[in-house]
């Protein structure tokens, strides 16, 4: 979709990024250290600075100890640091419980293990987890389960109870929990982020995997962190020396800044995003979608058949990019099989006159359409 967009130069709703370059200070901290400090590989777990920066930040936001000199590990983004749990945890024949709508990297990366995935479906618009569903995904074989809270890309954010759930289950079949938060800092309406690792019984089972790409909406960063107990981020570690063994250190210097920001940088981010999904959702609904709630993360997720549309995601993503020349994202992308009907992605990480433009473009599509029949 994002080659479709380039192709029509249609606004990209569809990949998720940010439109901005980042907080100034945060560039000019790593300016400042690609300039005065080594160039030289940093040590494999990460610059202390940063881990003991992420460490912090887990007591700061969430009450959890970490030490960070040995249950933190910096990683190339958020991606590698699922690559490295996966291929560290999972053997072949194990099992991995995953939920679906997928983030586009966890089944084949689980498969590429060796392993095999169960899936636990999600429908909208209320995406809730039927706890039997996910009950009967466990099975003996069942090595891990991978979470991401809040979800792309439904914008979901799993409740208190939801994630009890998972905790009683990795429990019951001593299991442990990858946890992707890279949209730990994107809750809105005053809901607070909750981590699995803090839950009773998950601090030695949880990794916990954050990224400053999201964190400080510089996509093109990709320095993510783990947070783990020292005897599950060892096979962790092991996977990573030889996926990609360290990550810039100038960057990683940069984040330890980030991380240390005020609170305010932090409340502003998610408010800013907040005000860009209202304005979207807004849009949306004035042109006849049914958009379904979204409580974090980058993403609405919009009904196509609620203007009318009968044709498949795909058709209807395909459709606007070259004619709306707005890009959004068919859900069939993020199921393996049987995707819901008629529900597309778009993203709302942009400047609000960007947003504007895309809905009006969209409504003048949607105006010069020719009816659909009736029946
Ligand atoms: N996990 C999820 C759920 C994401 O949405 C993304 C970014 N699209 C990533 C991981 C990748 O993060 P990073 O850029 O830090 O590798």
């Amino acid at each position: 979709m994002s080659g479709l967009a380039r192709e029509h130069g249609a606004i990209n709703l569809g990949q998720g990024f940010p439109d901005g370059n980042g907080p100034d200070d945060v560039r000019a901290a790593a300016a400042r250290a690609l300039e005065d400090r080594p160039n030289q590989y940093p040590p494999m777990m990460g610059l202390p600075e940063l881990r003991r920066a992420v460490a912090e930040h887990a007591r700061r936001f969430y009450r959890i100890d970490v030490d960070g000199e040995r249950e933190v590990m910096v990683t190339a983004g958020a991606t590698e640091a699922v690559a490295a749990c996966l291929f560290g945890l999972l053997d072949p024949g194990d099992e991995a419980v995953l939920f679906e709508p997928l983030y586009d990297s966890y089944l084949p990366l689980v498969e590429r293990a060796g392993a095999i995935g169960r899936r636990v479906r999600l429908e909208p618009p209320g995406w809730r987890v039927d706890r039997d569903a996910l009950a009967a995904a466990f099975s003996p074989r069942t090595k891990l389960v991978v979470l991401n809270t809040p979800m792309n890309p439904t914008g979901k954010v799993f409740t208190d109870e939801e994630l009890a759930a998972i905790a009683e289950l990795a429990i019951a079949h001593d299991a442990f929990v990858v946890c992707d938060e890279v949209y730990e800092h994107l809750v809105f309406d005053g809901r607070q982020h909750r981590p699995l690792l803090g839950f009773p019984g998950m601090r030695e089972r949880t990794a916990r995997i954050g990224s400053a790409g999201k964190t400080f909406s510089l996509t093109g960063w990709k320095v993510g962190y783990v947070t783990a107990a020292m005897d599950m981020l060892l096979p962790i570690a092991r996977a990573h020396q030889f996926l990609t063994f360290t990550t810039p250190p100038n960057l990683q210097a940069a984040v330890a800044y980030g991380l240390g920001k005020a609170d305010d940088y932090f409340a502003g981010l998610a408010e800013n995003m907040q005000a860009g999904r209202d304005r979207l959702r807004a849009g949306l609904e004035r042109l006849g979608f049914a958009v379904a709630d979204c409580q974090g993360t980058y993403f609405l997720t919009a009904d196509i058949r609620s203007v009318g549309f009968s044709g498949s995601d795909l058709e209807f993503c395909t459709a606007i990019a070259r004619e709306a020349r707005v890009a959004a994202i068919p859900y069939s992308a993020f199921y393996a099989d049987r995707p819901p009907v008629g529900q597309v992605r778009f993203a709302f990480c942009k400047p609000a006159p960007i947003l504007d433009e895309a809905i009006a473009r969209l409504g003048t599509w949607l105006e010069r359409r020719p009816a659909p029949p009736r029946h």
